[in-house]
């Protein structure tokens, strides 16, 4: 595996690859990789000639200052997954790399509603600073397929959205989320969960599934669900729940009716780490 720390280095190695017509692939990423992350690079190697995978912790992109200094960086073992993995190219950029004039951001895109709920609501910022580092990993790498995953719903909807606006030239693919095998889902932030909180925390993706079983009965209101879901994360102890909400697959409208696809998205704060995850139903 090649490591690039350069723009001017990687996108001379890209180049090389463009000329011969080589498919290629991308994987953007805070690091401290886990199975989810690996699964994102089987993909790109399943479809793309070329797969490249960046680690950047991107500082725009953490309304927290305190979330930003607890991100877990694990850089050696990241390099050993992606290069067992058989990713082809590591991008690991510093923040002047990515960004020369400053972190200020000249003219954020505005997404309007889509990026203003749920995450956007309680993450004020967050996705301005998101879709800024994006938006310059991909002009830097401009690849055939983004691969996302699923794990981060809006996130994948909102860069969908940032491609057609700017009219790039990538297709977003997204990937399913990969769980542990008690259903938690796989996060850089699980490492900080402590063995009480660890245990705990089964019971977010079990009232994703208990949304899902209780939307397949057609007396259950989709209101009521989210209340009986909510008040469920609320009466376990240590959880504090941000949200629970059952959206429009699409556009994460509050649903007419039963019938739209739709997913269950929820964000919950557990012994000082705050944790999402969603199911499509
Ligand atoms: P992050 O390093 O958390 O910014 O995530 C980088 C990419 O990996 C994003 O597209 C995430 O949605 C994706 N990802 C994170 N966790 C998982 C998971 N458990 N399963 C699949 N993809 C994931």
């Amino acid at each position: 595996m090649l490591i690039f720390k350069r723009v001017k280095d990687l996108q001379k190695h890209l180049k090389a690859a463009k000329k011969q017509g080589v498919k290629t692939g991308f994987v953007p990423t805070m690091g401290a990789l886990h199975a989810g992350h690996i699964s994102l690079i089987s993909a790109s190697k399943r479809r793309c000639k070329l797969t490249v995978c960046s680690i950047f912790v991107n500082p725009t992109q953490f309304n927290d200052p305190n979330d930003f200094d607890k991100y877990p960086v694990t850089i050696s073992n990241d390099i050993e997954m992606l290069s067992d993995a058989g990713c082809d190219v590591l991008f690991l950029p510093s923040v002047k790399e990515i960004y020369p004039n400053g972190l200020e951001q000249k003219k954020p895109i505005n997404f309007g509603f889509i990026a203003n709920i749920l995450e956007g609501a309680f993450r004020p910022g967050h996705f301005n600073g998101m879709a800024q580092v994006v938006t310059r990993l991909l002009k830097i790498v401009n690849p055939d397929l983004l691969f996302m995953g699923q794990k981060d719903y809006q996130q994948q909807l909102i860069v969908g959205v940032l491609i057609k606006k700017l009219h790039l030239n990538t297709a977003l693919v997204m990937c399913p989320t990969t769980r542990e095998k008690d259903g938690l889902a796989m996060s850089s932030r699980n490492m900080r969960l402590d063995a009480v909180s660890r245990k705990t925390a089964v019971q977010i993706s079990k009232t994703l599934n208990l949304a899902q079983r209780l939307l397949q009965n057609p007396k259950n209101e989709i209101a009521s669900i989210q209340q009986k879901c909510f008040q469920k994360l609320l009466e376990t102890p240590g959880i504090e729940p941000e949200y629970f909400e059952i959206r429009n697959a699409k556009t994460l409208e509050i649903p007419k009716r039963k019938t739209e696809k739709l997913v269950a998205l929820t964000a919950v704060k557990l012994g000082g780490v705050r944790l999402i995850d969603n199911l499509l139903m």
